[in-house]
């Protein structure tokens, strides 16, 4: 088992792609702490599956951030990998976007990766190995319209990683990005409504002609499909791949 001995912190993973990660890696040994929001007995259900603890740390509050790491340092020793995974989408056009709809992205899906990253370094620097694996998104490289915070976001969800990829390059430390196309999640299910509201269109058109017409390939990306990737990242053999935004979009940034 490729994790035997680390710990793992990844969040956003009561659910989507968070989830499927930390299968991914507790199927592998790594000892889990689990974060995200998610009724108590599924995420109860859910830590004992993967022998996980569970912090319940709102991302958008710098100070449960701090916390967490407290947490799992004192009781697991870690994080060896980090993976910044929790996220929020919002859609609507810029000039009715909801200012407090704004911070809250930029909270949760940039600065939370930057105070998660500060808090986690230093332990990584000293163990002389670490992991830090981003899901930005394709949206981290194009953008698409009404998805103003988003995109900012994960633009400076990439930017934020090459640096600190630079940072660490010498301390045995790599920090890369996922970017994902679409993949089937509540995150993507949740914003047809208001896609179909802001573009007039049905639901099988917001999928089709939305959704999956900047994706080539024509079906959603697993995430079991990113799991793999985010594991693959941890080996020893990937120890030269860092600063990468890799992409997982089925083409959809190579048009
Ligand atoms: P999801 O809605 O299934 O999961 C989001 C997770 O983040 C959940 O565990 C949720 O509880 C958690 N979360 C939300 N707000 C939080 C907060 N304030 N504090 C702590 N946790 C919080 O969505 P998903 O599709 O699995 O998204 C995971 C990541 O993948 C996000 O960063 C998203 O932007 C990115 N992504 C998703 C897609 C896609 O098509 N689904 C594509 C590219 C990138």
């Amino acid at each position: 088992m490729i994790l035997e001995g680390k710990v793992a912190l990844v969040t956003g993973s009561t659910s989507g792609i968070g989830l499927a990660i930390a299968k991914a890696f507790a199927a592998e040994g790594a000892k889990l702490m689990i974060n995200g929001f998610g009724d108590p007995a599924d995420i109860d259900r859910e830590c004992a599956e993967l022998g996980a603890i569970h912090d319940g740390a709102d991302l958008s509050d710098p100070a449960a951030i701090e916390r967490m790491l407290r947490r799992c340092a004192d009781e697991l020793g870690g994080p060896h990998i980090l993976v910044n995974n929790a996220g929020i989408q919002h859609v609507a056009p810029v000039e009715d976007f909801p200012p407090a709809k704004w911070d809250a992205i930029i909270a949760i899906n940039l600065s939370a990766t930057f105070h998660t990253t500060r808090l986690a370094l230093p332990g990584m620097k000293a163990k002389g190995w670490g992991r830090i694996i981003n899901t930005a998104s394709a949206h981290s490289l194009v953008a698409s319209p009404n998805k103003s915070a988003y995109v900012a976001a994960k633009h400076g969800v990439a930017g934020f990683t090459k640096t600190v990829a630079l940072e660490a390059a010498r301390d045995g430390v790599t920090a890369n990005c996922i970017s994902p196309g679409y993949v089937w999640t509540t995150l993507v299910e949740n914003q047809i409504p208001d896609t179909m509201k802001a573009r007039g269109l049905t639901r099988e058109q917001v999928m089709n002609d939305v959704l999956l017409a900047a994706q080539p390939t024509k079906r959603f990306v697993t995430p079991e499909e990113v799991a793999a990737l985010a594991l693959f990242l941890c080996r020893d053999e990937a120890a030269s791949i860092t600063g990468a935004n890799l992409s997982m979009d089925g083409g959809w940034t190579a048009a």
